[in-house]
């Protein structure tokens, strides 16, 4: 089959084996739509460092399950389902509590440390865990964010302990600073303010009505914000969520950052804040599902342009330079 491989940096579109079970509790997946993700990008830059040579690149899609190993239980041949980014076992002291990213057998292994989607099949390990079937009403394009960047939206923006009618700062209005909008939102927040360098970007937000005020970071002088979900990733924006947050409030970290980052706590001294980091524990699949079957979320604006898989190299190409207006790229098999 063809799949794309990571190899020194570099990526190639190369002819592999077919993936095979390995284990009972796998599933086969023939890959249906697949996208690029800014952290496939990180790994080929040499930012990711358990990231392993030689992998099929890729985690985020749906597809079709084509064969599935006795243990599994919930899914058969034929399903059309969507795959969570993260593989877990469901039983350790981590899963059990819902810290599915740090499972003792698992974690962000798709495309990083096992092969992954970015190929015609996939092997899904735990597929029990791992996979979310698809209603009739929920199409491929529908389902293809919700298990990577659309989790990553409502991670940050659970991260908040969002109340009722709360002014919420999302910085960065990148795909997942546009999926945790719309989860803050749909958590009841009452005012979202949208924080980005990319005038482009922000009105997006405001004119699919996921942010109620759009703000560069020069005329960013609020300081009440009762939650911050920092999805840039920048050194500038790392300061701003502090900086924007009002005493008490909850600072959410769900960017993934290129360099080190300091806190000036002597500056911070007596606001009190809480921080939290993370890598998304992806646990809401099935209710993100539901949600958009039920239509009170959608991410079908985040698709911006589409490619057939034979011609990936272009796609990430065009992912990395953005010669035009690029959210997300869908790839067809
Ligand atoms: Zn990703
Ligand atoms: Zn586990």
């Amino acid at each position: 089959m063809k799949a794309l491989v990571y190899n020194k940096k570099e990526i190639n579109l190369c002819e592999k084996p077919f993936p095979t079970l390995i284990d009972e509790s796998d599933a086969i997946i023939k890959v249906t739509l697949s996208s690029i993700c800014t952290s496939d990008l990180h790994i080929i830059k040499g930012y990711v460092p358990q990231a392993k040579e030689g992998i099929i690149l890729g985690h985020e899609f749906v597809g079709e399950v084509v064969s599935v190993g006795a243990d599994v239980k919930k899914f058969k041949a034929g399903d059309r389902v969507c795959v969570n980014c993260e593989t877990f076992c469901g039983e350790c002291y981590f899963c059990k509590r819902g810290y599915i990213n740090n499972c003792v057998k698992g974690g962000w292994e798709l495309g990083c440390k096992i092969d992954g989607c970015q190929a015609e099949y996939v092997r899904v390990p735990f597929a029990d865990n791992g996979l979310t079937k698809l209603p009739d009403k929920v199409s491929n394009e529908n389902a293809l964010f919700v298990g990577d960047i659309l989790s990553s939206g409502y991670f940050g923006a659970e991260m908040c302990e969002i109340q009722k009618d709360d002014t919420i700062a999302v910085i960065g209005a990148g795909p997942v600073g546009l999926c945790a909008m719309m989860c803050a939102k749909y958590m009841r927040a009452g005012k979202i303010i949208a924080i980005d360098v990319d005038e482009n970007r922000l009105n997006i937000a405001k004119n699919h009505g996921l942010a109620d005020v759009i703000l560069t970071p020069e005329n960013c002088d609020i300081t009440n914000v009762d939650g911050v979900i920092e999805c840039a990733g920048t050194n500038e924006s790392f300061q701003l969520a502090w900086k924007i947050a009002r005493p008490n409030a909850i600072v959410g970290i769900v960017a993934m950052y290129e360099e080190p980052q300091s806190l000036p706590l002597p500056q911070m001294y007596g606001k009190n804040l809480t921080f939290k980091t993370g890598g998304v524990d992806a646990i809401h699949c099935e209710k993100l599902v539901n949600l958009i079957s039920e239509r009170k979320i959608s991410t079908d604006f985040l698709i911006t342009q589409t490619y057939h898989f034979e011609d990936i190299k272009e796609a990430y190409k065009f992912f990395e330079e953005k010669p035009e207006p690029c959210l997300k790229i869908a790839i067809k098999y």
